[in-house]
């Protein structure tokens, strides 16, 4: 049975429209259950009221499927949507909320079960069994057909969405709108360009194409490049495999020069999608046949055909073949955009970006908003592979992503991003004006970085130094570790650029969602895992080498500042200064002459605010990451849409150990610090301006924003909005405090899109 419940999920997934992907779930289930009918309700909206209608049935009338609904409230499907739980009726008929509907001939019908389709605690819909005689359904169908509702949900929901999403110029579609996590403030009008990694048949996007001959012929030449290939891996196994197993290279081969297998992705192309758009519908239709072959070893087969698939791909996407030119506007859009993929989109070109996955927190995240670009994260519901070339709209506050806007939507956000560039250029009227509150309290305001692109005059002009250099960067968008050298050159640019200001250089923070290409580390749960400080105190000759080049690299300047990431214990900082003591004295006896750095913590563990007192003592400053902080004292993944909604640095359990650790770190007189995220949001800034923290390091496109709010508030009336907001219970009740106290002192603009 799970075999099968797998096979129904993935052909679900794959499936082109909605009714595809109902029809097969309604036959899957008369198969297995051997009922009488099956139907699906899905909730529909008509004007003002929603309403349940039947998208699909089995063993009905099926003229009735997309004519009978039922209101909201009406009906055994409205009882079940309502409690939200299954309905099982032995006399379906007999029950009070029954409800005859004429249209769908169901009068024959006695025994009823229904469950609802849940998505996100919202109900999509209502799966319905029936049958003829009065026959009670036992537990066991019960909780069958909850485990394929539930199963299925997200599925489903990417079936409407997709559904709702016109052929690329089909100009009579109506907007559909998904709505996902905001990932970077801002709002953004332009052409999606979906991004895919390399080789994954199944997240290539339909993509048209204008020349349908050359195409082709490229198809061909790359299938015989695969063929050559295969010869080639023959040869080299000719010795090692019996010949029974080398017969399949053969059979790979002639399947690859024969007219019959690639016919299909001929049609397609011939229909106008690009060779790999026609070959990977191709590939799943095969996959699908092959599946259901009840033989196991000819059902494995299919693993071959994808394999094929897969290298004809590879062949495809020869470098040459991926998108060089991107439209002016682009929007990227992918089921997972890699840092490196978004780093390869020419800035002037990229206008936003929306990811299937992750969230508000996750990496990628962190540097589109260091960037500027609006960002959508956790938009689940996408159908990233259909979106190619369809106009969006993005809301980077709200999170939601217009697909094919109206004129009316265009308008309305031109109208607002229009606003958004005017407050943008009345912020920089801040530039030159000092961070200091009315009351006359200065505040460090730095900058966080990581890419080379973000030192730019305006940064320059702007930040008081660099507050948290995320060194993980430069090693991620390379083939191996940095040398010394390389190193040197990378961390000698931003300490030349803000001499005399202070840059902090944070040390190797790999490990979770920071993976290096050529040092991956996986684990079974990876944010409690090998991260941070552990890897490279596990790893000295790593850690050593990046020390060594920090150092170097400060030579004549006097500004670098080490900053130790993921720090639990206090052995861990012993260590730490260990080893930075020994790279220093290697270089003073190799006759360097680099000044002993100032050297801080990151508190982003629990553990390290109660051991704040013995952290003290032995560093210069500390640093709270508030990102991690939050994931773990919430015990919530920063990287999961899931449970995104969940995740909030407002929450008062998170500022409520801030205020922990300022107390405890008072009487020790080192400066304390905010770098997380948080730190960078207009409503986070007003609360650590009450808190007294020396300093906040934020992303380049939100250093004005924040000196905005400085320049706004006194001390005095950010320690009474504090003090509010740590007796509160919720982070809701926290963001509508602050919110109203923002709009109040007439900085509105800087938490929705617009400016009034
Ligand atoms: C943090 O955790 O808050 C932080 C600044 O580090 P990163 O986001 O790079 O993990
Ligand atoms: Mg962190």
């Amino acid at each position: 049975m799970l075999a099968a419940l797998r096979r129904i999920v993935k052909k679900v997934s794959h499936a082109e429209c909605l009714d595809e992907a109902l029809q097969l779930i309604l036959n899957f289930v008369q198969e297995t259950l051997k009922v009488d009918a099956c139907s699906v309700y899905l909730a529909e909206q008509e004007g003002e009221q929603p309403r349940w209608v039947l998208r699909a049935a089995e063993g009905f009338n099926c003229q009735a499927v997309g004519e009978a609904c039922l209101a909201w409230d009406q009906g055994l499907v409205g009882l079940v949507a309502e409690r939200a739980e299954p309905v099982n009726l032995q006399h379906a008929a007999e029950h009070p909320r029954y409800c005859y509907l004429p249209d769908l001939g169901e009068e024959p019908f006695e025994a009823f079960l229904a469950v609802p389709i849940i998505h996100r605690r919202k109900v999509l819909g209502v799966l319905v069994v029936q049958q003829r005689e009065n026959r009670s359904f036992g537990e066991d169908t019960v909780a069958f057909l909850l485990t394929l509702a539930a199963q299925l949900a997200t599925h489903i929901l990417q079936a409407i969405v997709g559904d709702e999403v016109a052929p690329t110029g089909d100009k009579k579609k109506l907007t559909s709108v998904i709505h996902g996590l905001s990932g970077a403030s801002g709002v953004a009008i332009g052409e999606a360009v979906v991004l895919y990694s390399p080789a994954a048949l199944e997240r290539v996007p339909d993509r048209e194409v204008v020349d349908i001959e050359s195409e082709i012929t490229r198809f061909r030449a790359a299938c015989e490049a695969v063929q050559a290939e295969i010869g080639v891996l023959a040869g080299l196994m000719k010795d090692k495999l019996p010949a029974k197993e080398l017969a399949l290279f053969d059979a790979y081969k002639m399947m690859l020069k024969s007219e019959d297998t690639w016919q299909p992705v001929i049609e397609g192309i011939r229909k106008g999608n690009w060779a790999p758009g026609a070959l990977r519908d191709a590939i799943e239709e095969y996959s699908r046949i092959f599946a259901e072959i009840e033989d196991p070893y000819l059902r494995e087969r299919a693993s071959d055909v994808r394999d094929l698939g897969k290298r004809v791909l590879m062949q495809l996407q020869d470098k040459k073949q991926q998108p060089t030119v991107f439209p002016a506007k682009t929007i990227i859009v992918g089921d997972e955009i890699s840092a490196t993929q978004l780093a390869e989109v020419p800035h002037e070109c990229l206008k936003g970006m929306v990811s299937r996955s992750g969230s508000g927190s996750s990496h990628v995240a962190i540097l589109a908003r260091a960037l500027g670009i609006p960002t959508v994260m956790g938009a689940t519901e996408m159908p990233s592979s259909r979106l190619e070339g369809h106009s969006l709209v993005i809301d980077g506050y709200r999170g939601h992503v217009f697909i094919d806007p109206s004129a009316a939507v265009r308008n309305q956000f031109s109208k607002l991003a229009k606003e958004e560039r005017e407050l943008s250029h009345d912020l920089e009227g801040l530039m030159a004006l000092p961070t200091v509150t009315p009351d006359g309290v200065s505040l460090s305001l730095f900058a966080n970085t990581g890419l080379q692109a973000e030192i730019n005059p305006q940064l320059l002009q702007v930040a008081d130094g660099i507050g948290l250099y995320r060194t993980e960067v430069p090693f991620q968008v390379r083939s191996r570790f940095p040398s010394e050298a390389e190193q040197r050159e990378i961390y000698r640019a931003p300490l030349e650029a803000f001499a005399p200001r202070p840059v902090v250089l944070r040390t190797l923070d790999i490990g979770a969602d920071k993976q290096l290409p050529y040092f991956p580390i996986e684990a079974e749960n990876p944010a409690l895992g090998w991260r941070g400080i552990r890897v490279t105190l596990d790893h000295p000759e790593i850690f050593l080498t990046q020390i060594r080049a920090m150092l170097k690299a400060s030579e004549g300047l006097d500004n670098l500042s080490i900053l130790l990431p993921m720090i639990s214990r206090v052995e861990e900082v012993m260590d730490s200064v260990a080893l930075i003591w020994q790279a220093h004295q290697e270089l003073l006896d190799e006759g360097v002459e680099a000044v002993y750095p100032r050297i801080g913590v990151m508190v982003e563990v629990p553990s390290a605010i109660y051991q704040i007192a013995a952290i003290a003592k032995r560093v210069d400053f500390i640093s709270v990451g508030t990102n991690d902080l939050t994931q773990y004292l919430m015990a919530v993944d920063r990287n999961n849409a899931r449970v995104a909604e969940l995740y909030d640095s407002l929450h008062p359990a998170v500022l409520n150990a801030l205020m922990h650790l300022k107390t405890d770190l008072t009487p020790y007189n080192k400066p304390l610090g905010i770098c997380g995220e948080i730190a960078g949001d207009p409503l986070g800034a007003l609360l650590f301006l009450g808190m007294g923290v020396d300093s906040l390091s934020v992303s380049g496109s939100s250093l004005l924003r924040v000196k905005w709010v400085i320049r706004s508030f006194t001390v005095e009336k950010a320690q009474q909005i504090l003090a509010q907001a740590l007796v509160l219970e919720s982070s809701t009740e926290v963001r509508l405090l602050l919110e109203r106290e923002l709009e109040q002192a007439g900085l509105g603009g800087l938490i929705r899109a617009g400016k009034h």
